[in-house]
């Protein structure tokens, strides 16, 4: 048994005159966006995290540092691939990625299938090995409140 897991988490705060991109899909009905210094995809930085997580090789600010004028507004799913090419480079292969969303508006489900679509393509893997869930956090916190958007991620990988 040579399977892994790892978990990843990643946050990011709303602001205006952003578009809002999840899972490298743009929520076009979204008001506004999150603000990071790449495209601030939550839920990409997220499973990103919990694939290098699985594979013992770090994260993803070491690899891609928010201080590197090269990832600015990067778009993340490109880190996502490049990050999947370097999990193969080092043996592993992406067996199943699970992801939660947490963010009170607006309402993602719709988004689910290409989301799921758009990931699976960036990693190479089946689209029904990537799944993608969405909740609210109930009001409460800043998540709550509605200041921003967070993301859970677990990754399972194989030699
Ligand atoms: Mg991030």
């Amino acid at each position: 048994m040579s399977a892994r897991s790892g978990i990843g988490y990643d946050s990011h705060r709303f602001a205006d005159g952003r578009k809002l991109i999840l899972g490298g899909v743009e929520i076009t009905e979204a008001e506004r966006g999150l603000s990071g210094h790449s495209d601030a995809d939550a839920l990409t930085h997220a499973l990103i995290d919990a694939l290098l997580g699985a594979a013992g090789l770090g994260d993803i600010g070491q690899h891609f540092p928010d201080t590197d004028e090269r990832w600015r507004n990067a778009d993340s799913l490109g880190l996502l691939a490049e990050v999947c090419t370097f999990l193969d480079e080092h043996g592993w292969s992406v067996v199943h990625v699970d992801a939660t969303v947490i963010c009170e508006t607006p309402k993602l489900g719709p988004h689910r299938d290409e989301m799921r679509e758009t990931l699976a393509s960036a990693i190479g893997i089946n689209r029904l090995e990537v799944n993608v869930k969405f909740t609210t956090n109930e009001g409460m916190g800043a998540i709550g409140r509605g200041e921003g958007i967070a993301a859970l991620a677990v990754a399972t990988v194989d030699r």
